[in-house]
């Protein structure tokens, strides 16, 4: 399966990032196929989610891999793909760092709901519900707000360069957040 460019933030095809995208009309094989190369994409790159604008198409969909146990996460990852997604109830706050495939090199502390409701279909089109908590939920929120034409960087409470120290760890270095403006 053909891996998709992931669009990134201060590159020409950016603009995709900041739109809203269109609701999924047609659930047959192009979807499929999509969520598909979709997987595969954010899998390759390290990704715990991946929406559609983040590979170029503006449409409400997006695909997240997590663990329902995190304790044991190579036995119990699963495949969350959640189209038309839509959060129902949304409780608790929680302030937490989180990365973005589409703004590397960078990490954002983020409030975010610590538990959500979110109604959604699968790729054949069947309307579910899911109840998310935590990291998850986190996922989730995050994803949607791709779909929204959000990025973490316009809820950050402060955003993070990741730099590589002596060691060869990355580090979270926080940055002014009079740049934050500048790193659109
Ligand atoms: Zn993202």
């Amino acid at each position: 399966m053909p891996l998709l460019d992931i669009v990134k933030i201060n590159t020409p095809k950016e603009d995709i990032l900041y739109k809203p995208t269109q609701q999924v009309r047609i659930f047959g094989p192009a979807l499929h196929m999509l969520l598909n190369n979709m997987l595969e994409t954010m899998r390759a790159s390290q990704g715990v989610g991946l929406a559609a604008p983040q590979v170029g198409i503006s449409q409400r969909i997006t695909v997240i891999e997590y663990p329902d146990d995190e304790e044991d996460p190579e036995n119990t990852m699963r495949v969350y793909e959640l189209i038309n997604p839509k959060i129902l109830k949304a409780r608790g706050a929680e302030v937490e760092q989180e990365g973005c495939l589409s703004i590397p090199g960078l990490a954002a502390d983020v409030r975010r709901s610590t538990q959500v409701t979110v109604r959604a279909q699968d790729r054949n089109g069947n309307e579910f519900r899911l109840k998310a908590y935590d990291w998850l939920a986190r996922v989730i929120q995050h994803e949607v707000d791709h779909l929204d034409g959000k990025l973490m960087l316009e809820k950050a409470e402060q955003v993070y360069k990741l730099v590589e120290n002596e060691e060869g760890e990355i580090e979270a270095v926080p940055i002014e957040m009079s740049l934050k403006q500048g790193v659109r």
